[in-house]
Parts: C-alpha cells; structure tokens; sequence
C-alpha cells in the first residue's frame, strides 16, 4: 500500500522551511515519496499579486531535484482557474487508487480554516493533513476537536524549526536588499537573480 505526501503551497519563493518540513514528514509517517504541488491560483489569494506559477513551478523544481524521493507535480500549475485542493487530491486518488495513504502537507495556519475550503467534507474523506507548525505556535488537541470534530483524528501536527523561515521574509529581504543566503537552496537564489524576480 503506497503512502503519498501532497506537499501544497504557494512557494513563492520554496525555501528550506518547505524543504525540512517535506523530508520531516516522509520520514515520520513513512511515505514512499513526497509530491511538491505549487499552487496555479491559490483561491484565498485572488486579487493578491503574487509571483507567476511558471517561476514558482520553477524554483520549486530546482529545490527538490537532489532528492530522489520528492517530485513535483504540475497538475495545479496547468490547471485553469482557482486550484482547489479538492480537484487536486481527487486526481491523485484516481492515479494511486483507494487503498493508498494520502497526506496532504501544508502549513498550520492553512489547514485550520480547511473547513472553508471547497467541498471540505470530500476533502476529508479522501486524505488525511498534516499541519506544518513552527515550534512556540501553541495548538491544543481541544482546539482541532472544536473545529473538525469527530475528523480531528486526519489532521496530524508536525513541528519544524526550520519554518521559522518564512516565503513573506524573503520576498522583504529581497526588496530591501538583504541577504537571503542560507535560507533558500543556492540554485533557487540564482534562479530569482537571473529572473530578477522580488525587486521592486
Ligand atoms: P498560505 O496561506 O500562504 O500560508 C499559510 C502558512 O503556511 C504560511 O506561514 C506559509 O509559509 C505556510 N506554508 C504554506 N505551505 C506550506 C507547506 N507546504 N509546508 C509548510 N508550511 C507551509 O498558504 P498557501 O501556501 O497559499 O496554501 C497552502 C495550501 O492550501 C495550498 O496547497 C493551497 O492550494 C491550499 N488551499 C486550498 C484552498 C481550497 O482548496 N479552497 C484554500 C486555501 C488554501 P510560507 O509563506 O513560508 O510558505
């Protein structure tokens, strides 16, 4: 039975927070293999500018290829319209079937306003989160019992120092010409140089 890691986001851009959180995950829930899926439009940011889904898709491909069990998906990317996670996770069920585990990884503050999310119950039934949490960011059991209910047993946390890293800091450091290096993989940060993407 393979057990599948959906890692989404938005990644602009991914860092190493995304990275340690991805390799986190494989190694504590025993995945076969994480799948990066960077967001086409993310739904809750519509109107928001936010960097083209090519280089995102990008940058995201140059950070994981050293790693033999991530891979990128460009299902979102190539999709039209607002990427609902729903379609998403439903098109991974069909690929692996009913018998695998999907695990779809993102951060904490997202997956607790799931339950806004498009067809949030289907959701539910066909995969299991985990909630990326920095550590210090308190969350009581009482909490996700209050919000999901008799289904707080498919949301699970994972705590990542690394996401003290943050996509929002570096798009700020960038703009202000601060340093970015350590917290990014080098290629992604040639990749933004040569683009010249996040300078105003
Ligand atoms: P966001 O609102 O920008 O991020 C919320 C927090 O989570 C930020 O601190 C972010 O840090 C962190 N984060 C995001 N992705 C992460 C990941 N994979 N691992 C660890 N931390 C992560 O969230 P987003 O990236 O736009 O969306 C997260 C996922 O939820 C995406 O796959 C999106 O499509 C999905 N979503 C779906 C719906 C829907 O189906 N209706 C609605 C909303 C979101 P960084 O900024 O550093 O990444």
């Amino acid at each position: 039975m393979k057990r599948i890691g959906l890692m989404g986001g938005t990644f602009d851009p991914v860092h190493y927070g995304h990275l340690v959180t991805a390799e986190q995950a494989y190694y504590q829930f025993d995945l076969d293999k994480v799948v990066f899926v960077p967001s086409g439009q993310p739904p809750h940011k519509m109107g928001k500018q936010i960097t083209s889904r090519e280089h995102r898709y990008m940058m995201t491909v140059l950070a994981t290829t050293s790693n033999p069990h991530f891979e990128v998906s460009s299902i979102e990317v190539d999709r039209s319209g607002p990427s609902y996670a729903i379609d998403t996770v439903r098109a991974f069920r069909d690929r692996y079937g009913y018998d695998a585990g999907l695990y779809f990884i993102t951060g904490a503050d997202a997956i607790l306003e799931m339950l806004e999310w498009k067809d949030s119950d289907a959701l539910l039934e066909l995969c299991e989160f985990i909630a990326a949490t920095r550590p210090g960011y308190a969350l009581h059991s009482d909490r996700i019992e209050q919000i999901f209910g008799h289904r707080a047993n498919k949301i699970h946390f994972l705590e990542v120092p690394a996401l003290a890293i943050s996509s929002t800091d570096i798009r700020e450091r960038l703009k202000d010409g601060r340093p970015i290096r350590y917290l990014l993989p080098d290629m992604v940060i040639n990749y933004i140089e040569l683009v010249g993407l996040y300078r105003e």
